[in-house]
């Protein structure tokens, strides 16, 4: 039987001119999964804008998006890396499921919103 959605580590979702923004917590939590302090952590790797803290955009990409495709800081990765892109609003609205679909060649062609809904509500994104 066919997976409603499986990664194809294609990095698309870590591609773009911003990128989501990060809690204090999650911020001490990549601080220490590579061993440096939270201030390293902010002046090497993140920006400042207003009241969100984002990850550094380089060459097109999160910073954090490796030259193996994958992300370096996979075990740590803000919730919204998590989420991405089984997201809840896919629950209240048909439309951001065919935007995020469209985003996403994770799901698989033959997936209805009924199968992605399922699967939103049956996944967990905790550490
Ligand atoms: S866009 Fe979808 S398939 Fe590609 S890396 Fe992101 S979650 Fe995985
Ligand atoms: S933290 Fe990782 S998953 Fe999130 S955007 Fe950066 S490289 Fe992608």
């Amino acid at each position: 039987m066919k997976e409603t959605f499986s990664c194809r580590c294609c990095g698309h979702c870590c591609h773009g001119t911003s990128t989501v923004s990060l809690t204090p917590r999650e911020i001490e939590r990549i601080a220490a999964h590579l061993s440096l302090t939270v201030e390293t952590i902010r002046s090497r790797y993140l920006v400042q804008k207003g009241i969100r803290t984002e990850m550094k955009v380089v060459d097109g990409h999160c910073i954090f998006f490796g030259e193996d495709g994958l992300c370096a800081i996979h075990p740590v990765k803000p919730f919204p890396c998590r989420q991405w892109p089984l997201h809840p609003s896919i629950l209240d609205d048909r439309q951001a499921w065919e935007a995020i679909r469209t985003d996403c060649p994770g799901f698989d062609q033959d997936a209805t919103y009924e199968d992605a809904c399922k699967l939103v509500r049956n996944t967990r994104h905790g550490y």
